[in-house]
């Protein structure tokens, strides 16, 4: 990748992702690719991401380099010193209505300040969208980058077309198990065989009001006032929802799976700068290092699924019946309402083949050679780090758009098998041994190589993702207003 602009004062690109985990982690790898470009970088926090990055990966991790800083905005919300996810609907209703001054503000400073360069474009989280406001109004290009994958954006963008045909808000609760959720959506192009229940979760209210509905609406709505739009995916995964995006949007471009693009620049001091938000246990790694080949199950349910004690002592059974090696990570804040709790005699029975963990490196883990399945709930970047890592999956959407990302892994991708919402032991059990030794577990890991491969052409040079990143930078970054 050359750099670029040297004849002029290097451009300058303010990143600013949504402020959770699954949004901050690919908007820093777009930072560091731009970086890597040859842009001075301004990577834009919450206070309460910030101190919590300062906490769990130490003041190192934010001293930025040169040409690479980091600014901090409030999200809204009453101060806290917790480690805990924050809550989405009340995170969201806040950004979208407090942050944009604060914003504002970020901007004016960086460019009344003498020894950078002026700003020349935003990189926001599709997310995050008050931000078009603020690149209007000093005269550069914005980049929406929507951190999802294309086929739960193309959802979101339905939405406003689920709401004018009644399909959402719901009449009463009962439409939430009468059957009314697999009403197929043959209407919607570019999504072959999806139905109610593959839409993201948030069309599951009976409240026309709703807050995360009508966040959604709003979001999507604007998605047509960017300059462009950047997508962490690659175009033979989700070429027909591309093709519809691209009709409903100006400038689509796939950059993804983000992961293996960064691996193409060895930048090792970019290595430095890190986004979890949580204390990573690395010796998870050294324990994978003592096992065979295939051999083991990751089980990890990301930064903001919770579940019941219920949920989780099946799990847990599920695990230990299933007789296979696994590796679980348990959030401090999985559990509704209550710490992590796991029976005794769980712990007891799984001492030899089982290892808990609270975090850790997750990318490092699904690309472990001991890797065998991935117990997931099917979050993008977990999804996307799974196909990186050639390793199927069982799926167990939580919210958002992981329900479409299920359904696509299990019946367009074919490196998914879905496991029911309402968890038991027995189906745990049932599901674990058939992805570790059974024969659709034997067919899934072949799809997954075979899309682990497809991932890796579309990101080494001339590959579809690498081509369009340049792509992006030239056309959009780096254009005049
Ligand atoms: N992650 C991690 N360690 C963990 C759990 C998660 O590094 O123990 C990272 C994971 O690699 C991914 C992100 O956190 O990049 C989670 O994003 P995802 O979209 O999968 O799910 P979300 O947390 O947004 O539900």
């Amino acid at each position: 990748m050359a750099l670029v602009g040297m004849e002029e004062k290097e451009p300058h690109a303010v990143c600013i992702p949504y402020p959770a985990q699954g949004h901050i982690n690919p908007m820093l790898k777009v930072a560091k690719l731009l970086h890597h470009k040859g842009f001075h970088i301004t990577f834009v926090n919450t206070e309460f991401n910030h101190k919590r990055l300062l906490k769990s990966r130490g003041p190192d991790s934010l001293k930025g380099l040169p040409g690479f800083q980091f600014e901090t905005i409030p999200d809204g919300l009453p101060s806290s010193d917790t480690d805990a996810t924050q809550d989405i609907p009340t995170l969201s209703q806040s950004t979208s209505t407090t942050c944009l001054v604060p914003f504002r503000n970020i901007l004016s400073k960086l460019n009344a300040a003498d020894d950078i360069p002026p700003v020349t474009c935003i990189v926001s989280d599709g997310a995050m969208s008050f931000t078009l406001q603020a690149a209007k109004e000093i005269g550069v290009p914005e980049v929406l980058f929507w951190t999802i994958s294309a086929c739960g954006f193309l959802a979101y963008m339905h939405y406003p077309h689920l709401i004018e045909r009644g399909f959402t808000p719901l009449k009463d609760v009962s439409y939430l198990s009468n059957g009314y959720l697999d009403t197929p959506l043959d209407w919607i192009p570019g999504m072959k065989g999806i139905r109610l229940r593959d839409i993201p979760s948030f069309i599951r209210t009976t409240n026309p009001d709703d807050i995360m509905l009508q966040y959604v609406k709003g979001e999507v709505a604007r998605a047509d006032k960017a300059s462009a739009i950047i997508l962490n995916t690659f175009d033979s995964l989700e070429q027909e929802a591309l093709n519809e995006l691209s009709r409903m949007l100006p400038c689509v471009y796939t950059i993804g799976p983000l992961p293996l693009l960064l691996n193409q620049i060895k930048d090792d001091n970019l290595k430095f700068i890190d986004s979890n938000l949580w204390k990573e246990e690395s010796e998870c790694l050294e324990w994978l290092d003592s096992k065979e080949p295939s051999s083991v199950v990751y089980v990890n349910f990301g930064s903001i699924t919770i579940m019941t004690h219920q949920q989780l002592v099946e799990f847990a059974w599920g695990l230990a019946n299933s007789e296979q090696s696994f590796l679980w990570i348990i959030r401090q804040d999985l559990v509704v309402g209550d710490s992590a709790i796991l029976p005794s005699e769980f712990v007891t029975q799984i001492k030899n083949r089982g290892v808990l963990a609270s975090w850790c490196p997750q990318e490092q883990v699904l690309s472990h050679q001991s890797i065998g399945g991935f117990l997931t709930h099917c979050g993008w970047n977990s999804t996307l780090e799974s196909i990186c890592g050639g390793v199927p999956m069982i799926c167990w959407p939580f919210f958002a758009e992981q329900q479409t990302n299920c359904r696509y892994s299990c019946s367009h991708w074919g490196i998914g098998t879905e496991i029911d919402n309402n968890v038991k032991r027995d189906e745990v059990e049932k599901l674990v041994r058939e992805l570790m030794e059974g024969d659709k577990g034997k067919e899934m890991k072949s799809k997954a190589m075979m899309w682990k491969k497809k991932a890796e052409e579309a990101t080494t040079p001339l590959g579809s993702s690498f081509f369009n990143f340049d792509n992006m930078v030239n056309q959009i970054l780096l254009s005049k207003t």
